[in-house]
């Protein structure tokens, strides 16, 4: 068998699309009766409680709350919906060029893994999106309670792959410290820079484009010689 490949998800499968995502929540914030500037900065600063706790509406209601808004149950499913086109608009963003690569790597029998620190907008539509049917296993943040660079996400990733952590290949553009974290625990890493060039601190290899990678998997020790 080929060795399974484990893939984050925002900046290496689909772009991220942040500003965007700060367009959204700024419209939300009208819905909800509180100021777009304040949402939007709101959502940042909790990012951690909306990776692994917060679902789309607790999110709106805690934090319009916080702001001073008191929304009614009809404004925030609203603002609920309009969150979650968004999570189904970026899902489905995925290039064919992206397809065909995680097509090549399966036909390759690479068996592919997704680990995702992302907040239920993302999970709950995953499943539609045609991105999923590619995957033996999609592993996200919000529906574990874990986030990259926990090692227990990986962890649990290699565990529903049925393999080790150290038979797995990581492939991300390192957010979250997620390329550390995915070589502590013994993965073989790759960063992807196609979508942005997150982590330059990363001293590992480097794919410019995910196109390069059903080559370079069949020989990685080609590209794992230290650097000069
Ligand atoms: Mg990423």
């Amino acid at each position: 068998m080929s060795r399974p490949v484990i893939f984050d998800l925002f900046h290496t499968l689909i772009h991220g699309a942040d500003e965007e995502r700060d367009r959204v929540v700024g419209e939300m914030a009208v819905m909800v009766g509180v100021a777009p500037a304040e949402l939007v900065a709101a959502y940042h600063a909790t990012w951690r409680d909306r990776l692994v706790r917060w679902d789309v509406e607790e999110t709106i209601r805690i934090l319009a709350g916080r702001l001073g808004g008191t929304p009614t149950a009809a404004q925030v499913a609203r603002a609920g919906q309009h969150r979650r086109a968004l999570g189904r608009r970026v899902l489905e963003s995925v290039s064919t060029a992206t397809l065909d690569v995680l097509d090549a790597l399966c036909a390759n029998g690479h068996p592919l893994a997704l680990i995702s620190n992302a907040t239920s907008d993302t999970s709950e539509p995953w499943p539609q999106s045609p991105l999923a049917r590619r995957f033996d296993v999609a592993i996200f943040s919000c529906d574990v309670g874990l986030a990259k660079p926990d090692p227990a996400i990986y962890h649990l990733a290699a565990e529903r792959l049925g393999v080790e952590p150290a038979e797995c290949f990581f492939v991300g553009d390192g957010s979250d410290g997620e390329l550390p974290g995915a070589a502590a625990v013994g993965m073989t890493v790759f960063r992807t820079t196609e979508h942005n060039d997150t982590d330059p601190s990363w001293g590992g290899p480097v794919i410019h484009t995910l196109g390069e990678l059903p080559a370079i998997l069949r020989e990685p020790s080609k590209v794992m010689e230290p650097a000069e």
